[in-house]
């Protein structure tokens, strides 16, 4: 690999999603967004749902993540995500069917919802909107 390289990899209890070389990332770290060149200082830290931006050789790449890990080491940077998606695999109208499911439910009365959960998956649906009409 070459000095100005390093390795993305990023996996989901379903499958490798990315894994390839990379000039430079920017994630969504659970304190904000971090930017990553090769050569980073070694760090560890969980990740909000968000949209991961990757730059190869002048070409740019979004993929949603959906909470998890992330550790960089050694021009290495792994990711542990709870599901990831490339922008090219998002399905919109299943994002959309979550989205407005998720809303119905938090809009709902009901006394025993689980309120943070409708709350992620409505954060999901929306991040997986977002990065599927390329903003
Ligand atoms: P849904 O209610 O539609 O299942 P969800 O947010 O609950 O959405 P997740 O639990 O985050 O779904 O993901 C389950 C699996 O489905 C993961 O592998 C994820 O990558 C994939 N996935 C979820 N939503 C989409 C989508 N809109 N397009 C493509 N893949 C998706």
């Amino acid at each position: 690999m070459s000095e100005n390289k390093q390795r993305l990899e990023i996996v989901t209890p379903q499958k490798k999603v990315f894994s390839e070389d990379v000039d430079f990332l920017v994630a969504p770290g659970a304190d904000g967004e971090l930017g990553i060149l090769p050569g980073h200082t070694p760090l560890i830290t969980s990740l909000n749902v968000g949209i991961m931006r990757v730059e190869q050789e002048g070409k740019k790449y979004s993929i949603v993540v959906s909470g998890g890990f992330m550790e960089v080491r050694n021009s290495k940077v792994t990711v542990l995500a709870t599901a990831a998606e490339r922008t090219d695999e998002i399905d919109v109208a299943r994002a959309e069917a979550a989205k407005k499911r998720a809303e119905e439910r938090l809009a709902s009365k009901v006394p025993d919802i689980d309120t943070l959960r409708a709350e992620l998956a409505l954060r999901r649906a929306i991040t997986r909107i977002k990065a599927a009409s390329g903003k």
